[in-house]
Formats: structure tokens, sequence, C-alpha cells
């Protein structure tokens, strides 16, 4: 494993993915409540996530920021249920305010 900053390079499968294809190699570490939302920088707040996992996140989290935690099941169903999982989670902490 090498850590280049916030990027690992590893065959381990992100938190997000059982498989991926092709094969992802890299995996990033992604605040579920975000840092610039005032999420804490703490291990029980990060997740492993691959380029497109970490992508998936942010814009589902961004849906359901524009729509008060709500989603329509036409946007969802394009996400894992990880990403679903991780998102909401995302989202109920940062309007919550804590973990
Ligand atoms: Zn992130
Ligand atoms: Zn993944």
């Amino acid at each position: 494993m090498i850590d280049i900053g916030d990027v690992t390079q590893t065959s381990a499968p992100c938190d997000l993915h059982t498989r991926h294809i092709p094969e992802s190699r890299i995996n990033m570490r992604h605040h579920v409540w975000p840092l610039a939302d005032g999420g804490p920088d703490i291990e029980d707040n990060i997740i492993a996530v691959c380029p497109t996992g970490h992508y998936n996140i942010h814009d589902l989290l961004e849906q359901y920021r524009m729509n008060m935690g709500r989603a329509h099941y036409a946007i969802t169903r394009r996400f894992s249920l990880a990403e679903r999982h991780y998102a909401k989670l995302g989202y109920d902490r940062l309007t919550r305010g804590y973990m």
C-alpha cells in the first residue's frame, strides 16, 4: 500500500462496491459528513471509496441537499445501495450537526 495524500493505491475493494469493472486500483478517503460542511476528521466519519464511487456519493449528496433529504427513485436507482446509504447518512449528519 502506498499513501499519496488522500489517495491510496490498493487492490482492496472500496466501501461502496464489491467489484469493479474495470478493476479499480485507487481508493480515496471520503468524509461522510464533508469537512467543508463542518464534518469531523475522525475515522468514524471516513470511508474508503474508489474514484467513481466518490464522484457518485457527492453527486447524490448534492441531490439530497437540493431536495431537503429526498431524492426520486428515478435518480437513486442509478446508485448502488451503499452509495445511497452513505450519501443519506452524510446528509443526516450535516443537517443534524452531530455524528
Ligand atoms: Zn468526498
Ligand atoms: Zn468502488
